[in-house]
C-alpha cells in the first residue's frame, strides 16, 4: 500500500485514548485523513516553552512521546513535516535532524509567507496542511492551513482560534496527540509491533531518530 493512502477506519475499540469523548474530532476524520503536511511551531509546542541558557549555549526539552509519534507519522502515513520558529537555535536543529524533519525554518518570520514557501516546495496546499502553535505569531500558520491546533496551555487568543485544542500541554505530549489523531484517521492506528519503526533494541534507527526513551 502506498504511503499515506487511506485504509478503512478501524473499529472504535482501537480509538486512541486521547480521542475518546471528542465528538468534534471524530466528526472531522475525513479532514484529518486528507492532511499531508503538518507545520509545527517549536517553542511552546514541541517544547514546554522554557529555554535554559548556559555559557555553552541554550538547552530545550523535547518529548520522546512526540518524537515517536512523528516518526510513525512520517514512516507509516507519509505525512511530511515542517518546523517553523522565529528563534534560531542549535538544539532545535539537532532534534529535527534526529527525526528527519523535511523542512526546518529557524529564525524566520512572519510565519505566513514561510509556510507558503514550504507548501510550494513540497507541492502541498493549505487544504492538506495542519498547523499547530501556541502564541500569537502562530495565528499566521492558521490562516494557511485547513486545520489549526493549539496545545492546552497556548495563549487564550490562540486557543480561541484553534479548530482543536489538545489535552496535553506543549512539550508534554501535545504533538503526540495530533500524531495519533492523524494516524487513526488515516487507518494506521494502532501501529502493530511489527511496524515499530524504531526497530529492535540496539539498532541504529532508534539512536539516530532519538525518539525512544
Ligand atoms: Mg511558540
Amino acid at each position: 500500500m502506498p504511503k499515506g493512502s487511506k485504509r478503512s477506519i478501524p473499529a472504535g475499540k482501537d480509538l486512541p485514548r486521547c480521542m475518546r469523548g471528542r465528538s468534534k474530532l471524530l466528526d472531522s476524520l475525513e479532514r484529518l485523513a486528507n492532511i499531508r503536511l503538518i507545520a509545527l511551531d517549536i517553542d511552546g509546542t514541541l517544547t514546554d516553552g522554557q529555554v535554559v541558557y548556559s555559557v555553552e549555549g541554550s538547552v530545550q526539552r523535547y518529548s520522546v512521546h512526540d518524537g515517536q509519534g512523528l516518526v510513525w507519522l512520517r514512516r507509516l502515513a507519509g505525512v511530511q513535516q515542517a518546523w517553523i520558529s522565529g528563534r534560531a537555535g542549535s538544539p532545535a536543529r539537532r532534534r529535527a535532524k534526529e527525526l528527519k524533519v523535511e523542512c526546518l525554518r529557524l529564525g524566520v518570520g512572519p510565519k505566513g509567507p514561510v509556510l507558503r514557501s514550504v507548501q510550494e516546495e513540497l507541492g502541498i496546499g493549505p487544504e492538506q496542511t495542519l498547523s499547530m502553535g501556541d502564541d500569537l505569531p502562530d495565528l499566521a500558520l492558521a490562516d494557511g492551513s485547513a486545520l489549526f491546533v493549539a496545545p492546552r496551555n497556548a495563549r487564550g487568543e490562540v486557543r480561541q482560534r484553534a479548530d482543536f485544542v489538545t489535552k496535553a500541554n506543549g512539550g508534554a505530549g501535545a504533538v503526540r496527540e495530533v500524531c495519533e489523531w492523524l494516524l487513526y484517521a488515516k487507518g494506521f492506528w494502532p501501529p502493530a509491533p511489527g511496524q515499530n519503526p524504531e526497530g529492535s533494541a540496539g539498532s541504529s534507527p532508534a539512536h539516530e531518530e532519538g525518539a525512544a526513551g
